[in-house]
């Protein structure tokens, strides 16, 4: 069989079929897709142009960050120690009211684009204001991403009125219609800050075309309290009776959910997206992740914007979020690794629709695949691969990232240790006492 690249990792985690840890297997790409996964003793059928040894490293499907502001990136750092509203009113809002433009979305999402690929994640789902500029960042860096078809209750560079944002909305879905690397979310901001008729419209575009709804739903409890006082129910319930909660609802953040919440959210089908460090940093709260799995709702996970997190880093999300879900759960079997880590992956495919193209390694999928060095000075031994890419692996310890089987990122090691202590002697080391560590 003739293929144009063999990837030779000593591990892969496929995710499908959960739980799978594979050794001494090859990853077979052709024409951007996965032709085959099949053990090294039977690489022999293969007839490659491009074989990649990877020796120490483990092959995963790329990470599919669930929720991010890609343009943010150029408000990194803006406003450290705020609350969720003065964040907004007195920070972000003001930034953006001064830089916001086509340029902008275009150069902060080549920027994020850059960040993330580097980080592993292969697809964004992105949430701003300037959706077209959005993509060409995030598409030159060598990304897939989905955009929105976005609107908030207020003016901005991007539109005036809810209507011209409504047709804005709809001219980006035509936009990128059919598009293999574009795909489009119907995106109202939040429940405080899009009204009935507009939230109506919206629910009527996502069925129409078919898409995802991606909002910021629950986030504080402030958010909870203002719809009480407003409309009498909480947002999850308002946003029912409006038509939003579907199986193509993406909920973000969902901190403040009590059981009638998750049952309304259960029943719909919907997917929860959790972002961690950034309920951490603007002190949300800590969202229920083990009663959502539990009760049987799609998780996906999204880091958010660059300024309330403040990096892409979605391996780093991964690990947050399943060491908080343990310790809310009080219980250290809450997030098992792989489901965590299907949560990063599948979890977010899902979500999207997209799950028939990527979000694991399987045969036909596109070759979104990405190689962590576990046989590190900071990794080994490797007793337990899938739990160590989680807990002791990170970003900096990624070397190689394809995109439709495309090389997008290889990372050259840099560090020199002046100590004594070379990669050969830490790696001599490990083997020597990994099999008494576990025989
Ligand atoms: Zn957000």
């Amino acid at each position: 069989m003739q293929v144009e690249k063999l990837l030779k990792p000593t591990w892969m985690i496929p995710v499908v079929p959960e739980g799978v840890v594979l050794k001494n297997h090859v990853l077979a790409v052709s024409e951007g897709r996965i032709a085959a996964i099949a053990p090294a003793s039977e690489a022999g059928q293969f007839e490659a142009r491009e074989t990649v040894e990877l020796p120490g490293e483990v092959l995963l499907p790329g990470l599919v960050n669930l929720h991010s502001h890609a343009a943010m990136n150029l408000l990194r750092g803006l406003g450290p120690d705020l609350c969720l509203q003065d964040w907004l009113q007195k920070k972000i809002w003001p930034a953006e009211g001064r830089c916001m433009g086509p340029e902008f979305v275009y150069e902060g999402s080549r920027l994020a684009g850059e960040e993330m690929v580097q980080s592993g994640v292969t697809c964004t789902n992105d949430h701003y204001f300037f959706p077209a500029d959005a993509a060409r960042g995030l598409t030159e860096a060598g990304m897939r991403c989905a955009v929105s078809a976005f609107l908030i209750g207020f003016p901005s560079a991007w539109a005036k009125t809810d209507d011209e944002y409504l047709k804005k909305a709809e001219e980006v879905i035509q936009q990128f219609r059919g598009n293999p690397r574009v795909h489009v979310t119907v995106a109202p901001h939040a429940p405080y800050t899009v009204g009935d008729e507009s939230m109506r419209a919206l629910a009527g575009l996502s069925e129409r075309y078919g898409l995802p709804v991606h909002i910021h739903i629950h986030e504080t409890a402030a958010e909870i309290r203002e719809s009480m006082e407003k409309y009498g129910c909480r947002p999850i319930e308002r946003l029912r009776r409006l038509g939003i909660v579907s199986s193509r609802l993406i909920s973000v953040h969902s901190v403040h959910l009590n059981d009638e919440d998750i049952g309304t959210l259960a029943r719909a089908g919907a997917s929860v997206c959790h972002c961690p460090s950034s309920n951490l940093k603007l002190a949300s709260g800590f969202a229920p992740v083990e009663r959502i799995m539990k009760a049987g709702i799609n998780l996906g996970i999204g880091t958010d914007g660059a300024a309330s997190n403040d990096k892409l880093d979605m391996l780093a999300e991964t690990r947050l979020a399943a060491m908080l879900a343990k310790a809310t759960a009080g219980d250290p079997t809450a997030a098992p690794v792989h489901k965590m880590l299907y949560a990063a992956t599948m979890g977010g495919a899902k979500a999207l629709g997209w799950d028939k193209e990527i979000g694991s390694l399987e045969a036909s999928k596109n070759a979104d695949v990405f190689s962590v060095l576990l046989e590190e000075i900071t990794s080994v031994p490797v007793l337990e691969p899938a739990a160590q890419l989680l807990y002791s692996a990170g970003r900096e310890n990624i070397t190689h990232v394809w995109i439709d089987g495309r090389l997008v990122v290889e990372k050259q090691q840099t560090i020199r240790s002046l100590s004594g202590m070379s990669r050969s002697r830490a790696l001599s080391i490990a083997h020597k006492w990994q099999n008494t560590v576990e025989p």
